[in-house]
């Protein structure tokens, strides 16, 4: 049917990529571009020597900091679609290739810059600090400024179709549509039950996800963001099919455009599961500045502690053949049907080791990757369409659904949930 452009082979690409191949009926071309070239070929050479998919798969290096390499390279591959999955530093400069060349987009994260001391950066996130009330160094504002240029282009930007954002996202729409007139609170449970046996290691990318999980808390409450400090709202949560974990809130890139997109919500909160060990060390290492994100002179040369932690930790891509358990992510619904209240809880269960026999990955980048195909596949099918910057409550649930059981997350609705006080 159509091309798509994949910039990244990083764990989420790698499963995202093996499942457009298994979709060969979409995907008819794949070209995987990063600036490791030799890493998309070794993918490359997997997919084909397994000799199951018809899908015509390429490979290319890029820089997709640089707009104009990313031009020359779609005008070069001419994809129907580009799916981002390099870094969310990268998310501005993909975009306005798309623009240049009238490309479709897709991602899995929202825009946070790469190096967060930039004055000029600084001073438009410091007054949105103010006016938001939420300090998270990464938010929607940057990629919805684009949404009249993507409008006057004709093309279609889906922002965030991971698991959360994306699948927390459809799951919404989908509990609005069939479930609900009006939703009062969503509340978001991420837990990982498993278990890699490193002292520690991160499931994605250790910059985004030790970015992401050392910052201030926040919840989303009757019309205006409550910011609390990093893991200060603790729960307990019993998990169908991994058991009793401890879980916190954090702030999540979802609350703020399920915010504006689920008419009337009072209340959307955010929690995922972590250990004492994690977050033992992830304390020590923030109290020594391993998670700067500030360049720091070392014998004469700048380094960013956070990069340099990266390069210690453990590859997540390496994590699959290890890591045993599952995965429960989900969430719960309240409000009204009919005049009469209700709650439910959709939710799926992935086990990692059967992630790892199916694409050789752990659960994480598994939840993440089908997710992206899926959504990637809704702008090539046409199932999604239309001209602007999009988040994916905002189309139809009903075929991503239908396609995640398809392709490997299974759903499930309880309608007696057990609730988080
Ligand atoms: P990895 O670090 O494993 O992979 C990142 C990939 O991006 C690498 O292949 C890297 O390749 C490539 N890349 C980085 N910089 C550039 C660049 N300048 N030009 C071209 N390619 C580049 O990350 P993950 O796979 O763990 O995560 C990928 C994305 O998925 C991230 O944005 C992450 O935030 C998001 N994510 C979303 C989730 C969700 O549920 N929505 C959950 C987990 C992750 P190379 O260095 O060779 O260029």
């Amino acid at each position: 049917m159509g091309k798509v452009l994949v910039i990244g082979c990083g764990g989420v690409a790698q499963v995202a990529i093996q499942k457009c191949a298994q979709n060969d009926a979409v995907f008819s071309g794949i070209c995987i571009a990063s600036r490791t070239v030799s890493k998309c070929d070794d993918l490359k050479k997997k997919i084909e020597a397994q000799g199951k998919s018809r899908s015509k798969i390429t490979t290319a290096k890029v820089n997709a900091d640089s707009v104009d390499e990313l031009i020359a390279l779609i005008k070069s591959v001419k994809p129907d679609v580009v799916l981002n999955l390099a870094l969310p530093y990268q998310d501005l400069t993909i975009m306005d290739a798309c623009l240049a060349c009238g490309v479709h987009y897709v991602d899995s994260a929202n825009y946070e810059p790469e190096d967060t001391e930039d004055p000029e950066w600084r001073k438009i996130y410091e007054k949105r600090c103010k006016e938001q009330g939420f300090t998270a160094y990464f938010d929607y504002s940057w990629q919805w400024a684009y949404q009249k240029k993507f409008q006057d282009a004709g093309i279609t930007a889906i922002l965030g179709t991971g698991f959360d954002p994306g699948v927390t996202s459809v799951f919404s729409a989908y509990a609005l549509k069939h479930y609900f007139d009006q939703i009062d609170t969503i509340d978001i449970l991420d837990c990982n039950g498993g278990d890699h046996g490193y002292p520690f290691a991160t499931n994605f990318n250790p910059e985004i996800n030790l970015r992401e999980v050392s910052a201030n808390g926040s919840y989303w409450e009757n019309g205006h963001w409550v910011e609390t400090k990093p893991m200060e709202i603790k729960r307990e949560y019993n998990f169908e099919q991994v058991g009793m974990k401890d879980m916190y809130l954090l702030h999540h890139e979802e609350i703020e455009s399920l915010a504006k997109n689920i008419p009337g919500v009072k209340r959307i909160r955010f929690f995922m599961t972590f250990g004492q060990s994690y977050l033992t060390h992830m304390k020590c290492l923030e109290n020594v500045g391993m998670l700067r994100t500030d360049p720091v002179m070392f014998e004469g040369r700048e380094i960013v502690p956070i990069q340099f932690l990266k390069a210690l930790l453990p590859d997540p891509a390496s994590l699959g053949p290890r890591t045993v358990g599952k995965t429960n992510i989900g969430c719960i619904y309240t409000g009204t049907k009919d005049g009469k209240k209700r709650a439910i809880k959709i939710y799926n269960v992935c086990d990692h080791q059967e992630c790892y026999r199916e694409v050789g990955s752990q659960a994480i980048s598994y939840t993440t990757g089908v997710p992206a195909m899926i959504g990637t596949m809704m702008v090539m099918t046409g199932q999604w369409k239309g001209a602007g910057v999009f988040n994916v409550e905002e189309f139809d649930p009903d075929p991503y659904m239908e396609a995640l059981n398809k392709w490997g997350l299974p759903w499930v609705v309880d309608e007696n949930p057990v609730m988080v006080d």
